[in-house]
């Protein structure tokens, strides 16, 4: 009998036998680093001799691994290796497909630590936000695994005299996995293993700037003995094969996690029929954010200057979910910025192998670029009250950077930016702090922090956002309990960690029988 979902706990690393714990497996991890990784098509490794290098984007000379890059010719081979093993896949029992998630997660749960240090390295997650990445991965093998189960079951059809009826669900197909760097774990395996245990077979391509933790869950899988084929890992880049895979007439399916260029590019590509292809693709795309904060007169501004100072700067701003607005009454303006100010100064930056750190450096140097860009902007369109410089130069760090006094039609409070910079935008009262908020394209995450109930449940009807909070920061979705997913041009909706999100991966059978 499999025990009832709960979420996989943090590690506390308040504990001294938890930090020397952690602190090994960054050692045992560095003894690791620059090998040379082969894709991994229908169960055997695959090597092309076209490689290009992951790095530490707190240390840039410190490379994490070398990839073998798949071209077209490999996402050929791949996408037929997933067809093959989809014959018989797709006839495995649920609840031994649904064992192969169970004991990887189990596997992750052994390997917590080691998997938090190559994030810790490859992408700059401090500690913590490495740690709930894992975690947040274990949560999605356990629930997709039960979910699996739960579908598999009997699904109630209205009785009628004089037939036998049944529905119940199958699979789509091959599918292709792109998932962010972002969330280079949990994304990744979430996704990934949603279609898997639905009885499709994958191509998996990682972004290149994470390729390494992409593998791990190769690894992972091939100790659980999932059969090869089911899933294939190519890495490469986005641009020369991501058009090839998502165009393929045998692909079914592309669950997609990124930018929304992306998103609305394989969006567009896929709609075209191609010569071959017998059905409409069925694309999951999760996309970008512009989320707010909205903190009302009625509130303990304290409170709500350390969710804000938390979700704009935790993990360098580079979540989906975090909060790039903030959108504050005229009446406490003021003493709210003062205060915002204050508690971000006590940010530290720096390398995040180091425990007390708790920023890294932003992903990569076009990043970085793209950043000291939109504060340009910024510093043209509002007042910088803080931050608004690179360095160290050894990683791509930008300061945790606050622009005040932003328009709300300002570009720094529509496009996304993606990094440590803050809009703060000041509202004249709730109702209008509330128009601004939902005055976006996007429709992700958002938080109010009032004491006013009628104004929460106000909020809670007309703040267009996939994931609302009330008295709280916008990030830290936790699977089962916060369903992930947004609104507008922030996606599909597809609520990642929910009831729903298998449905995605599946298509209904109803059979009628006369008896
Ligand atoms: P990205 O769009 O640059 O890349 C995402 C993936 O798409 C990568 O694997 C990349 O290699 C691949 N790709 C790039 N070009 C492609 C193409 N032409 N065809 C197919 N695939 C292609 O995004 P990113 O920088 O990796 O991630 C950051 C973005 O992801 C942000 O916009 C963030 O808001 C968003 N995000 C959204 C969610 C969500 O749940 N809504 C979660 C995490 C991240």
């Amino acid at each position: 009998m499999i025990s009832e979902f709960r979420n996989h706990p943090l590690t506390d690393f308040s504990k001294t036998e938890n930090r020397e714990k952690q602190q090994a497996a960054i050692e045992e991890v560095k003894g690791q680093l620059d090998t040379v990784y082969p894709l991994y098509i229908g169960g055997q490794d695959v090597e092309t001799g076209d490689l290009f290098k992951s790095v530490n984007p707190c240390q840039k000379d410190q490379v994490i691994g070398t990839f073998h890059k798949a071209g077209q010719e490999q996402a050929e081979q791949a996408i037929q290796a997933a067809l093959q093993t989809f014959e018989t896949w797709r006839f495995v029992p649920a609840a031994e497909r649904a064992d192969y998630l169970f004991k990887a997660a189990a596997v992750m749960r052994r390997r917590q630590f080691e998997l938090n240090a190559w994030m810790i390295l490859e992408t700059g997650k401090n500690w913590v936000e490495a740690d709930a990445d894992t975690a947040e991965a274990i949560d999605f093998l356990e629930f997709y695994g039960r979910e699996m189960l739960r579908y598999s079951a009997e699904q109630p059809v209205t009785p009628v005299p004089g037939e036998r009826n049944e529905m119940f669900y199958i699979p789509l197909g091959v599918g292709a996995c792109i998932p962010p760097w972002n969330f280079p774990l949990a994304i990744l395996a979430g996704m990934t293993s949603a279609a898997i245990v639905a009885g499709n077979a994958v191509v998996l391509k990682p972004s290149s700037d994470s390729p390494t933790i992409g593998y791990k869950l190769v690894e992972i899988m091939k100790e659980v003995g999932l059969p090869a084929g089911v899933l294939n890992y190519i890495p490469g880049s986005g641009a020369a094969i991501g058009d090839y895979i998502v165009t393929h007439p045998k692909i079914r399916f592309i669950s997609f996690t990124g930018s929304k260029e992306v998103g609305l590019r394989i969006n567009e590509l896929t709609a075209k029929p191609q010569s071959g292809q017998i059905w409409i693709k069925r694309v999951v795309a999760e996309m970008g954010g512009k989320n707010a904060i909205v903190v009302d007169s009625e509130t303990d501004v304290d409170q709500a200057v350390e969710g804000v100072a938390a979700a704009a700067f935790g993990f360098q701003g580079q979540k989906c979910s975090a909060c790039s607005r903030a959108i504050v009454d005229a009446s406490i303006y003021d003493e709210f910025l003062e205060k915002l100010i204050a508690r971000s100064k006590k940010i530290t930056v720096g390398l995040v192998e180091d425990q007390s750190t708790f920023m890294g450096a932003v992903i990569n140097e076009t990043a970085q670029e793209t950043t000291l860009k939109y504060i340009d902007i910024g510093k043209q369109e509002g007042r910088l009250v803080l931050g608004g410089e690179s360095g160290p130069d050894s990683g791509y760090y930008v300061q945790p950077t606050i622009i005040a006094d932003i328009d709300s039609k300002a570009r720094l409070a529509q496009e996304e930016v993606f990094a440590p910079v803050l809009a703060v935008i000041k509202a004249r009262d709730f109702d209008h702090a509330l128009e601004i908020a939902s005055d976006t394209e996007f429709g992700l995450t958002g938080a109010v922090y009032s004491r006013n109930r009628e104004k929460l449940d106000k909020a809670k009807e007309i703040f267009h956002v996939g994931n609302l909070y009330l008295n709280r920061k916008c990030t830290g979705a936790l699977v089962g309990a916060h369903p992930f997913g947004g609104f507008n041009m922030s996606g599909t909706d597809s609520k990642a960690g929910g009831r729903d999100y298998l449905l995605l991966f599946m298509q209904a059978k109803s059979v009628s029988e006369k008896v």
